[in-house]
């Protein structure tokens, strides 16, 4: 037998003990009291029904038999014996047993729904969440641990205060769309912000769910909250970071995102977007309309066409325009913009980027600016190269005028002067003069705009606005330009020329660059050896084949399908008019190097 079996057979021997001779004294003292059957029986139903809360039904049959026989002793005539001869009286003590087994059971019912609605709250107590019941006035009825724990009221003070005046709640809806949801579901979910005894501030993920008795009739909502505070603190300060590294992003890139929103036409645009439009985001309003107005008028027609077009038909639309910022300054953009769907499919707005591509654009302008420049250097390169048959060519209208001089002159011998034939040479000479002056204007003209134009400059500045101007094209044939300057002293020289040189070195190197696998490197030194400025521009490239060294300079000489083979030639008459030296020399595994040497000004005596 087990130590429980025992302890309960114990504990039921002594209640047994304990009932019977509680149910005996309570007769005895009513039959000295000399009280009536009605009486006697209230007396020990009323025992019973105490004794019934100790134990099970077992007991409370035994303890009503126990009373029934006491009461048939005692109360029921004959007296003193076990017999009963009226019908009443068997009814009677019948009607007593019922009476007591009814009540003690009720009782014991009662006692085990209050113990495991004890038991409940045992468990809601033991939960770290804080859980509270409202009855249908919103007053708190039940109020947990884990709601003192969070809150600060003690449950004696919490019970009849109206629960969201007291915790001053601020719902994420208004009340009555929550109260309609609790109704048809039955439960709601949200997060809810409340005050607490402190008046520090908690947010709460919050479970609410009705409450109803047996016939389905609402009786209160049972609310269960978790503290979520620092959840959302640690959210918000990440998505501040995010924000803060997004912000940085666009800025370095100088792209500003924006949404639209087609059914009430409000837009929101990120802070690059209002620096890129001159605004400031914490005082100024960016909106459709302020774009629109900001279009360059060039522009104007074409920014209304896509906005039209953008709000009938969801697609993907990329265009450039031009704005006139607040200050007057004009900014080229490049936008991108990609529809929102709702539902079924219908167009609810738009996300899109705008990238401040002004100075891109001024980029490539002076990019194509210094192709021009080149252009020009070339004509006058040529030109250079052609004065000798320019030369040539003036050469024959002058000598044809000096014959028709000579002809002339005789022609107006007084001896036999023939006036026709003298006036025919004076024309031929008017037109062989005519000739040669066209042919040395035409070359003066080309000429003109070549002419060096000497300021002092910094060999660094220009190596470094060449390489600026070639980073796109670096970029596009993935070629990396490498730099070691040396701090080197001015120069006389015409800057744009120069830089010229340097462009065309550099768009060789690209050149040569172009079969090579692997990585691909420019690199451009500058130095002062002595009384000149060294400037190499040198790659891995295919490199110099000895028998070609001595034809690169030539003017016409190319190994390139498509090339002019004039590049070369044209450096080096710029280098040489500036007073330098240009040559090449192969590399040693691979590649070549050409430098220019070019003399430095005369110092200024110090001192
Ligand atoms: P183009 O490049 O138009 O042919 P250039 O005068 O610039 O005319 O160059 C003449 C030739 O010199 C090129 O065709 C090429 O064969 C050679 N050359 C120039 N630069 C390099 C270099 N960095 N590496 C190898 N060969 C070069």
């Amino acid at each position: 037998m087990s130590d429980s079996l025992i302890a309960q057979l114990r504990h039921l021997a002594a209640l047994w003990l304990f009932g019977v001779t509680a149910l005996a004294a309570t007769t005895w003292v009513c039959f000295q009291l000399g009280l009536g059957f009605e009486a006697a029986s209230f007396s020990l139903l009323i025992v019973i029904v105490f004794l019934s809360l100790m134990d099970s039904l077992i007991s409370s049959v035994v303890f009503s038999l126990v009373a029934v026989v006491g009461l048939d002793y005692y109360f029921v005539p004959p007296l003193f014996t076990p017999l009963i001869f009226s019908k009443q009286d068997l009814w009677a003590l019948a009607t007593f047993i019922v009476a007591s087994l009814v009540i003690t059971s009720l009782v014991r019912r009662t006692r085990r729904l209050a113990d495991t609605v004890r038991d409940r709250a045992r468990l809601l107590d033991l939960t770290h969440d804080s859980v509270f019941v409202r009855n249908l006035g919103g007053e708190i009825t039940y109020w947990n641990h884990g709601a003192e724990q969070l809150y600060g009221w003690r449950n004696e003070e919490a019970i009849g205060k109206v629960a969201h005046d007291l915790l001053q709640t601020v719902f994420p809806l208004p009340f009555e769309e929550i109260s309609h949801e609790l109704l048809a579901s039955g439960h709601w979910e949200g997060e809810l912000v409340h005050t607490k005894r402190d008046g520090s501030r908690a947010t709460v993920a919050s479970r609410w769910s009705l409450q109803t008795d047996e016939r389905g009739q609402r009786i209160g909502t049972l609310e269960t909250n978790s503290d979520i505070t620092e959840r959302k603190r640690a959210e918000e300060s990440l998505t501040q970071i995010q924000a803060a590294h997004l912000t940085e992003a666009q800025r370095m890139g100088r792209t500003g995102s924006w949404s639209l929103d087609m059914s009430s036409g409000v837009m929101s645009a990120s802070p690059e977007l209002f620096r890129i439009f001159g605004l400031d985001a914490e005082k100024d309003e960016l909106t459709q309309d302020f774009v629109l107005k900001s279009v360059h008028p060039d522009d104007h027609a074409f920014i209304e066409e896509v906005m039209r077009r953008r709000a009938t038909t969801a697609a993907d639309y990329e265009y450039d325009f031009r704005i006139v910022t607040a200050e007057g300054t004009i900014r080229h953009l490049h936008s991108v913009s990609h529809p929102v769907l709702g539902e079924s499919g219908v167009l609810v707005g738009y996300f899109g980027t705008a990238m401040d591509t002004t100075e891109r654009k001024h980029a490539e302008e002076a990019l194509r600016q210094a192709h021009d420049d080149l252009a020009r250097v070339s004509r006058v390169s040529i030109i250079s190269e052609l004065t000798a048959s320019l030369a040539h060519e003036i050469i024959q209208p002058i000598s044809a005028a000096v014959a028709n001089a000579r002809a002339a002159q005789r022609w107006l011998d007084p001896e036999a002067p023939d006036l026709e034939e003298a006036r025919a040479a004076v024309a031929a000479i008017v037109s062989n003069g005519t000739l040669a002056a066209e042919i040395v204007s035409r070359t003066r003209r080309l000429f003109e705009r070549g002419a060096l134009q000497g300021e002092v400059v910094e060999v660094n500045d220009i190596i470094r606005e060449a390489v600026q101007l070639l980073s796109g094209e670096a970029a596009r044939q993935a070629v990396s330009i490498r730099t070691f300057l040396e701090s080197t002293p001015e120069i006389l020289a015409d800057r744009v020329q120069l830089q010229q040189v340097v462009v065309n070195l550099v768009l060789n190197a690209f050149d040569a660059l172009k079969e090579v696998d692997g990585k691909k490197e420019v690199a451009i030194r500058s130095q002062l050896d002595g009384e000149q400025v060294m400037v190499s521009v040198s790659d891995t490239g295919e490199g110099l084949p000895p028998e070609m060294v001595d034809r690169l300079f030539e003017t016409f000489f190319t190994t390139k399908p498509r090339g002019t083979g004039m590049g070369l030639s044209i450096s080096r008459s710029i280098i040489t008019a500036h007073g330098g030296r240009l040559w090449a020399e192969p590399n040693n595994p691979r590649g070549a190097t050409f430098q220019f040497a070019l003399p430095i000004l005369p110092q200024q005596p110090t001192g």
